[in-house]
């Protein structure tokens, strides 16, 4: 993936230097504006990133957005504002770890909220599941969705209770599907150009899995959710046991909220 990319007249993308298992090529950070600038998920606390942003910007930055407060994505917002004055704009931290708490936005975000300004008007689409404060933003002119970690093409994305819930996810899934948007500029990764089909990969990939979920727990009853790991991911390297661990409960919580499966003594039998 190339480190800066020019989407189209006045969206501008950078990929921050922070590649990992969890973040693939980096966390893709977004400019909006020639004249006054919106960045979308400054990243992590890298210097050299935060420098290339002020560069590429090539004119004052107003806004900084946040998808979300996980620590690839908003601690560097703080000290971008700190440099540049530009207003802060987001949801709250929630309680818990793997949550970035020196984030505190200037103008807490809901669901339809509008930053209109003479070049761009941004749209705040509220999607938890992922996390609870996550938030997409729409470029209302070119109808285009910027989806931070909820919808990342081809690959899925953790789901760590209880911050992360797997029933809003599926829910906030179609709400994105159902804006009919003509391309998803995710977190990570490239940009799809066919929402439909990333979307519906992705659900059907996550009721496949609870399909799996539901078959292994009625052949074996009674097991933690640890215990059942093995279970449901016949397909998934034991040295990711951990993450599989959190998946797996994501699923059960939703099965239990969907009164299909229920635990006692933290023992899951279906119902
Ligand atoms: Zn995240």
């Amino acid at each position: 993936m190339p480190a800066f990319s020019e989407l189209a007249p006045g969206v501008r993308r950078l990929v921050a230097p922070n590649p990992s298992m969890m973040t693939g090529p980096g966390t893709n950070t977004y400019l909006f504006g020639n004249e006054a600038v919106a960045v979308i998920d400054p990243g992590p606390v890298i210097e050299s990133h935060l420098e290339t942003i002020q560069g590429i910007a090539d004119a004052p930055i107003h806004w900084i957005l946040v998808t979300h407060t996980h620590p690839d994505h908003s601690p560097a917002a703080s000290l971008l504002a700190e440099k540049t004055g530009a207003e802060l704009l987001g949801m709250p931290a929630p309680e818990g770890q793997h949550q970035d708490a020196t984030f505190k936005a200037d103008r807490v975000l809901q669901d339809g909220d509008e930053l209109a300004t003479d070049e761009f008007v941004i749209e705040a689409v509220h999607t938890p599941g992922h996390a609870s404060n996550h938030l997409c933003y729409r470029h209302v002119g070119k109808n285009w969705l910027f989806t931070g970690d909820h919808v990342i093409d081809g690959s899925t994305v953790v789901i760590d209770p209880p911050d992360g819930n797997m029933k809003h996810y599926l829910q906030s899934l179609q709400r994105v599907k159902d804006l009919q948007c003509n391309a998803l500029a995710p977190g990570h990764g490239e940009i799809i150009d066919d929402p439909d089909r990333a979307i519906d990969w992705i659900i059907d990939h996550r009721l496949e899995r609870e399909r799996k979920v539901v078959t292994a727990l009625a052949a074996n009853p009674n097991l933690t959710t640890l215990e059942l790991v093995p279970h449901v991911y016949k397909d998934v390297d034991k040295k990711l046991y951990g993450w599989a661990e959190r998946s797996l409960l994501a699923h059960l919580l939703k099965l239990e909220d969907d009164g299909a499966a229920k635990r006692a003594a933290e023992r899951w039998v279906i119902v």
